[in-house]
């Protein structure tokens, strides 16, 4: 183990070169063309079994260790966002309106060159590692599930993943077993009226009205329906009615996501809104069209290998470091992988307090403390190599 960390701390100058080459030159999910190949490349520099293309343009490379052992996968998303950077940083991204906002850069970054030690270590290495480089996490329906579908898994027991994050400190791992990252599900709700004068209210029908009626009607559904004690949001992000300010609106439109962590809840919120709507929009002879988007399902670690994750990232950063930390509202399809296999996500620390990293995911000033690529490095290296003793330990004992 000891030489796994020396190694990974000599490259970790490669690792900020990698990372900041691909901030400079960011792309969008779906679009992805010269970071897979990019990707591909410094695999095949490793002989590694590379296949690209997979479920559309992620890379998939496969390292063969010396002995015989289990199929472990680790993920890495690749793509950025739809934002224009203003970090004022040498390394600002050089393609405009796109920004690596998300730290998925520092994903790739820190799995190539871990993926170099550990081919460097192959001779004691048990086992085969599945480097999964995954495009478009950004974009429902995302690269997961398409690469999934393509054979990613093949063969695979176990896989990790992690995000870089930095409302975390640097220096600290966050797990949680069990539902972790929400469902995240998105609705868009159309009200046709009928506009007119300002003056005339009675000769129109009025959806500024009703949308704004059913803006505090949805919230009665979190707040009056669903359990206490179960987890749910509903929010709406959109409320559109253009008009000049003497007419009335002919439609509006509200867009918003909903997010659960449980399908029941799911269930329950999609019906009621159905519910409201017809029932908000009928009393104003309003016609409404709902349409509802069921997005990337909750994340759900699974409960032995996140415990095996959590010990792991306390030998390389120490107990008081790891936290359990509680689910949150954000969404992730690493949510189809945990679906298929056993495993965990989890987030490293990539805050320092300094005002540089301090703004939140996918803010145009977003940025993460480098020396976290290291540490999450450092927990996928050492989780290879323990969970690979673990796997052989155990099937030599059947
Ligand atoms: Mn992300």
């Amino acid at each position: 183990m000891e030489q796994l960390f020396q190694r990974l701390d000599d490259l970790y100058h490669e690792m900020v070169d990698i990372r900041r080459h691909l901030h400079q030159n960011p792309e969008l999910s779906f679009k992805e063309v010269k970071t897979p190949k990019f990707i591909a490349e410094y695999h095949r520099k490793l002989n590694h079994d590379v296949r690209m293309g997979v479920g559309g343009r992620g890379v998939v490379a496969k390292l063969y260790g010396a002995k015989p052992g289990p199929t472990i996968a680790l993920r890495a998303d690749f793509d950025a966002l739809p934002i224009q950077e203003q970090n004022d940083v040498p390394y600002k991204s050089k393609i405009e309106g796109v920004m690596h906002a998300c730290g998925h850069d520092g994903h790739t970054a820190e799995l190539l060159v871990l993926a170099k030690v550990l081919n460097s270590l192959k001779d004691e290495l048990a086992g085969t590692i599945v480097f999964i480089h995954q495009h478009a996490e950004e974009m429902q329906p995302g690269g997961a599930i398409a690469m999934i579908e393509d054979g990613c898994l093949e063969g695979v027991d176990v896989i990790f993943g992690a995000h870089l994050l930095a409302p975390l400190s640097y220096g600290t791992i966050g797990y949680h077993s069990g539902p972790f990252m929400s469902a995240t599900d998105r609705f868009s709700i159309t009200l046709q009226g009928k506009g007119g004068h300002g003056g005339l209210p009675h000769h129109t029908k009025d959806t500024v009205v009703s949308a704004s009626q059913l803006v505090l009607n949805l919230q009665q559904i979190v707040s009056r329906r669903v359990a206490p004690l179960e987890a749910a949001v509903l929010s709406i992000g959109n409320f559109v009615a253009h008009n000049a300010f003497n007419v009335i609106a002919d439609t509006a439109q509200i867009d918003g996501t909903v997010r659960t962590f449980s399908e029941d809840v799911q269930l329950l919120i999609k019906s009621e809104m159905e519910r409201i709507i017809k029932g908000t929009c009928m009393a104003a002879d309003i016609d409404a069209d709902f349409k509802y988007f069921h997005g990337y399902p909750t994340v759900v670690n699974h409960e032995t290998e996140t415990c095996f994750l959590s010990d792991i990232a306390k030998d390389v950063i120490g107990v008081r470091h790891v936290l359990e930390i509680p689910p949150e509202m954000r969404g992730e399809d690493f949510a189809y992988y945990l679906q298929c296999v056993k495993g965990t996500f989890f987030y490293v620390g990539a805050g320092n307090g300094d005002e540089a990293t301090s703004y939140p995911h996918h803010h145009p000033k977003f940025n993460i403390e480098e020396k976290a690529m290291l540490i999450a490095a450092k927990t996928f290296g050492k989780a290879v190599f323990a969970y690979s003793e673990r796997y052989n330990q155990s099937t030599r004992l059947v």
